[in-house]
């Protein structure tokens, strides 16, 4: 259907973390489809009710062109890291390998490319799938406890509905 989206409205029914040495995380949520209509222009508040609990959830919807100019620029951005990344590791093995004489440091750029390194290497990944995942829906507001709930997107053809 064109000029909507599927959310799915997640409502976190628990979060526990056990062990000591080795942490385990669980987490168990039920999850429920809504289709939200995008804005012709703009951006637009809708309210989801969570079915678990009846909380009312404040989300907010942007057009369908906006949504693929952010997910571009989001890619964009990660391709850009991963440059960054490839250039800052060339400098610093360049650099780093280099047997300097006596009474002489590394060049300031140093430090600098092995921050770029370790930022760009966790950056990369992040905004590749923030690219793939965003679909222009954000919550804004839930009840507190916030955390209970999210609104999460929905990839690919969902059981019951017709595919495009
Ligand atoms: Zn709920």
């Amino acid at each position: 259907m064109p000029g909507t989206v599927e959310v799915s409205v997640r409502h976190i029914l628990s979060d526990r973390t056990t062990g000591v040495l080795t942490r385990t995380r669980r987490i168990t949520w039920r999850d429920s489809l809504y289709r939200v209509r995008r804005p012709a222009s703009g951006r637009q508040s809708v309210e989801l009710t969570c079915p678990v609990c009846d909380a009312s959830l404040l989300a907010e919807v942007r057009t369908e062109g906006r949504t693929r100019r952010t997910r571009a620029l989001l890619l964009v951005l990660a391709v850009l890291s991963l440059v960054v990344f490839f250039a800052a590791f060339a400098y610093a093995v360049h650099e780093g390998g280099r047997t300097l004489p006596e009474g002489q440091s590394l060049p300031t750029l140093f430090p600098v490319s092995v921050v770029s390194i370790a930022v760009t290497f966790v950056a990369a990944p992040v905004l590749f799938f923030r690219s793939r995942r965003y679909n222009g829906v954000t919550m804004l507001d839930a009840p507190k406890p916030r955390r209970l709930h999210g609104i999460m997107p929905v990839r690919g053809p969902v059981p019951g509905t017709a595919t495009r």
